[in-house]
């Protein structure tokens, strides 16, 4: 079903303890349920960047076959159970998902086993945009993608907001954090400060 609902999903697993966190499944709930099975991983969290419909599509059915508590910034809480503003009617769709179980609001560290998942609050593409630092590891949603920004055409969304958001929070991360982006390929800071368009002087 995923066609043009389909955002990048990412699921980050300590070794040792198994604990996991299921970013952005956007769609395919059986896909990530079956990677969680045969991983033997213990998901703890669902973490949104955003609450849009290609971001959340999925959260019901994790969240009913792992008991996970669903995270989201307070600024997008409201997309969750709306499709109207979750965009989900555009497609046709009524998509839902449960309310969040925890409100973020940024700078967080989230343990997860051996590992700290630090949030950071990034608006722009919306006003409740997170990005999430695991390591070396920045996942950014639809802030920052490879050679582009996320849309700053819908509700909420503002572009001076989002490049300030990158220029202030993300570029001083330092050129070699590798981006995972919600769409399309991976990158890096330093390969979207020199290509990035949207981050030109
Ligand atoms: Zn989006
Ligand atoms: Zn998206």
């Amino acid at each position: 079903m995923l066609g043009e609902l389909l955002a990048n999903c990412y699921i980050i697993a300590d070794d040792g303890s198994r604990e996991a966190m299921v970013i952005d499944p956007s769609a395919g709930g059986e896909e990530i349920l079956k990677v969680v099975g045969d991983n033997n991983l213990k998901v703890k969290y669902i973490i949104n960047t955003h609450g849009h419909v290609d971001h959340i599509g999925a959260n019901a059915k994790i969240k009913e076959a792992t008991k996970a508590e669903v995270l989201i910034h307070k600024d997008d809480r409201d997309l969750l159970g709306s499709p109207a503003k979750n965009l989900a009617i555009f497609w046709g769709r009524m998509t839902k998902s449960p309310p969040a179980d925890r409100l973020l609001k940024g700078e967080e560290i989230i343990p997860l086993g051996d590992l700290k998942i630090r949030v950071i609050h990034t608006p722009g593409h919306t006003r409740g945009s997170i990005c999430l630092l695991v390591e070396n590891r920045l996942f950014s949603g639809d802030t920052l993608l490879r050679n582009t920004i996320g849309r700053t055409d819908l509700p909420g969304a503002s572009s001076r907001i989002l490049v300030q958001s990158i220029r202030e929070r993300l570029l001083p991360l330092g050129d070699g954090i590798r981006i995972y982006p919600g769409h399309e390929e991976e990158t890096t800071i330093g390969q979207e400060k020199r290509n990035n368009p949207f981050l030109q002087e």
